[in-house]
């Protein structure tokens, strides 16, 4: 059994559903050899909730998981996953963007749950929230060709790739045919990644992907600036909420294409089915089987719901209702569409459809007041008090004052595009991104996002006590985030408030026990104040809540190489390189343990290695061309000092190695000049001082 989600991915993109411009030759083999389903509808339009829908059988009503972030899947809501554990399959996940991260519950059941996101080195994006498809795809391979289990052994394996989510940029060989469509290009690596997954279902075992049902779906679309919204999660309407959904497999007959609602709680009841393994009877979806089959099968209705708008925004939340032919989204100013003579959802009919209108409203009601699982992170006694006595109940986010009306996500989404630009600048250009920011917050001050995104911008310009007023002032209205709250620690810590640090983030790693990153800030506040102990205590704690997390694996090598316990730190590098054979920090720092043992030629490889890896890692940049320079290739070493002086910070270290290299090449000037530099920014170098001085004959 392989399941393959990809998300962000509209259905009406993909080759086999009418996209011309697709290539998508993989997917639409699939299609060809099995079934596809004209009319596949998520939930929700996020990442988070509607996988939790997808492996639960359950609506966000039926499993309580609302939104990204603050929510996991609940202990009593049993996922896939379990199921076919129960019946002796092996179980792997192997997914690509954070919300998927284990914190939320998704790996319950997994034998093996991969979600190891790489750091990136992309200054305008947060750190580890994204896999590429290429290596999901590898690391799915490595488990594959793993050790064979007892012969006969079915699996279950989940694959999530994650590329098509903005932004979108597709790798070098397909960036120049997707040039004006670079969303179809990123559709397009995955469906390539896609091949080589189930080539090696069958280079693994001969004839195991003909005996392996797979089925490829999504969370949800990508509005593409239709309604107004260039991505998703505001909206309910079908540009983020219709989605491919293929299946082929032994069982399955070739080329059909079932016109019933295929919905994402059916997914579930239908692998069972396939698998032969009995439904639960608290899944609230049905298999599609009989379709797939070719039997008629009447359409259920299916609800949709987005809390995005109310819990990041302080705007209403929506819910929807869809019949066959009708959606009404229950808004402030409510909706109607006529799906079958609209499928743009252009025309409001709820004017002249009121009986209807009023007919699906009440049915909407009655299913959204059902009591709902409590799927939100717990919170501990001490911060529920906390948060009573500033007058939250249940600590929710979004919480307006008592009666005041919310604004309908229609009237607010001409906001987004300010808020997305002054998001996506928050770290390269820091003050664009608060002048835009500010200007939202002057319309709308209720913008919860708009005020997180500014402390992220406030830090990122070095403006660190701002940042801390605003995260601060969030605390009190008790909208504070475990994301804040590491942000919060972060910024007291650059502001050298140690302790405070310190508290912030131990209340945080207390209040959400499955979160690792309070832990890694509070490890780097230990080190700050030479706590080396306490701060190997903290990566430790992680490793225990996330086995092989990179980051703290490299901050327990650093611990170790500062202290001179060098066995110690080439275990961790190499533990890291095992899990990421890429990774250019990890293959930098064996390249400095070979240098003190003197294996230079060793070193110099590794250092290599890691700049093919990794062109823009300043660090390794910068480690080779020391290298070079100091075993006798100063020509070849230039360059390198070049780059990394272009990428990194110019620190008087660099200019120093620089000017050194110049010199040894006979380019006095050159030298003087990157001495020179080098004083400026650390007068203090009296053999630098000495040295120019020689040179400039002054
Ligand atoms: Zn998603």
């Amino acid at each position: 059994m392989l399941l393959v989600t990809i998300d962000t991915l509209r259905a009406d993109h993909l080759g086999c559903y009418g996209h011309a411009a697709a290539l998508t030759p993989t997917i639409d083999g699939l299609a060809a050899r099995g079934v596809r389903f004209a009319t596949a509808v998520a939930h929700v339009p996020l990442t988070g909730p509607s996988h939790a829908s997808l492996l639960t059988g359950r609506t966000p009503l039926g499993h309580g998981f609302r939104d990204n972030g603050g929510y996991a899947i609940p202990a009593g809501v049993k996922t896939a996953a379990e199921d076919f554990r129960q019946a002796g399959y092996r179980t792997a996940a192997f997914v690509s963007g954070f919300p998927l991260d284990r914190r939320f519950g998704f790996d319950r059941g997994f034998d093996t749950y991969d979600d190891h996101l790489p750091r990136g080195n992309d200054p305008r994006r947060t750190p580890y929230v994204e896999r590429l498809a290429d290596a999901t795809t590898d690391a799915a391979l490595r488990w594959l060709a793993g050790p064979a289990p007892p012969s006969g052994t079915p699996f279950f394996l989940w694959v999530h790739y994650y590329d098509p989510h903005a932004p979108y940029e597709p790798p070098a060989t397909l960036a120049g045919r997707f040039r004006t469509a670079p969303y179809d290009g990123e559709i397009a690596f995955v469906d390539v990644q896609l091949a080589r997954l189930l080539r090696a279902l069958d280079e693994g075992e001969p004839g195991r992907l003909g005996r392996t049902l797979v089925l490829v779906t999504a969370d949800h679309g990508e509005a593409l600036g239709e309604h107004g919204e260039d991505t998703h999660g505001l909206f309910v309407y079908d540009a983020t909420l219709r989605v491919p959904w293929i299946m082929a497999g032994p069982a399955v007959a070739a080329g059909r294409v079932s016109a019933t609602v295929a919905r994402g709680i059916d997914l579930l009841p239908t692998l069972l089915d396939y698998a032969g393994i009995a439904p639960r009877a608290e899944l609230e979806g049905r298999s599609l089987r009989p379709a797939a089959e070719g039997r008629g099968m009447s359409d259920a209705a299916a609800y949709a719901e987005s809390l995005y708008a109310e819990r990041e925004l302080g705007w209403a939340p929506l819910h929807a209702w869809r019949t066959a032919r009708f959606k009404l989204i229950d808004a402030p100013r409510p909706e109607l569409y006529d799906l079958e003579a609209d499928a743009a959802e252009k025309t409001n009919r709820v004017a002249q459809e009121a009986g209807l209108a009023g007919e699906l409203r009440r049915t909407l009601a009655a299913a959204v007041s059902r009591p709902v699982p409590s799927a939100a992170v717990a919170v501990d006694g001490e911060t529920a008090e906390r948060l009573a006595a500033l007058g939250y109940v249940s600590g929710g986010r979004g919480q307006t004052a008592s009666g005041a009306a919310r604004r309908d996500p229609k009237d607010g989404v001409r906001l987004l595009t300010r808020l997305n630009r002054g998001t996506s600048a928050a770290r390269t250009d820091p003050a664009l991104a608060i002048r835009e920011l500010r200007s939202v917050l002057a319309e709308d001050p209720g913008l919860l996002m708009a005020r997180r995104t500014l402390a992220v911008a406030y830090a990122a310009g070095g403006q660190h006590d701002l940042a801390v007023a605003e995260l601060r002032r969030l605390e009190k209205e008790g909208q504070l985030t475990a994301e804040d709250a590491v942000v919060l620690g972060d910024n007291l810590r650059f502001s050298g408030r140690l302790a405070e640090a310190a508290g912030v983030l131990e209340r945080t790693a207390r209040d959400n026990p499955r979160f690792p990153e309070p832990w890694l800030s509070l490890a780097e506040v230990r080190i700050e104040e030479r706590k080396n102990g306490d701060a190997a205590a903290a990566y430790e704690h992680v490793l225990s809540l996330a086995p092989d997390h990179l980051e703290a694996l490299r901050g327990l090598g650093d611990l170790a190489l500062l202290e001179g316990r060098l066995d110690a730190a080439e275990t961790r590098y190499s533990r890291i390189l095992e899990v990421e054979p890429g990774d250019a920090g990890a293959l930098s720092k064996l390249g400095v343990l070979r240098m003190r043992a003197g294996r230079a030629t060793e070193a110099i490889a590794l250092f290599r290695r890691a700049v093919e890896r990794e062109p823009g890692h300043g660090e390794a940049l910068l480690y080779l061309a020391g290298a070079l320079a100091s075993t006798g290739h100063p020509a070849e070493a230039l360059p390198f000092f070049e780059k990394a002086l272009a990428v990194g910070p110019r620190s008087s270290m660099a200019l120093n190695g620089l000017a050194l290299a110049k010199l040894a090449l006979g380019d006095r000037p050159g030298a003087a000049a990157a001495f020179g530099e080098s004083l400026r920014i650390d007068p203090k170098q009296p053999d630098v001082a000495r040295t120019l001085k020689e040179i400039t004959g002054s």
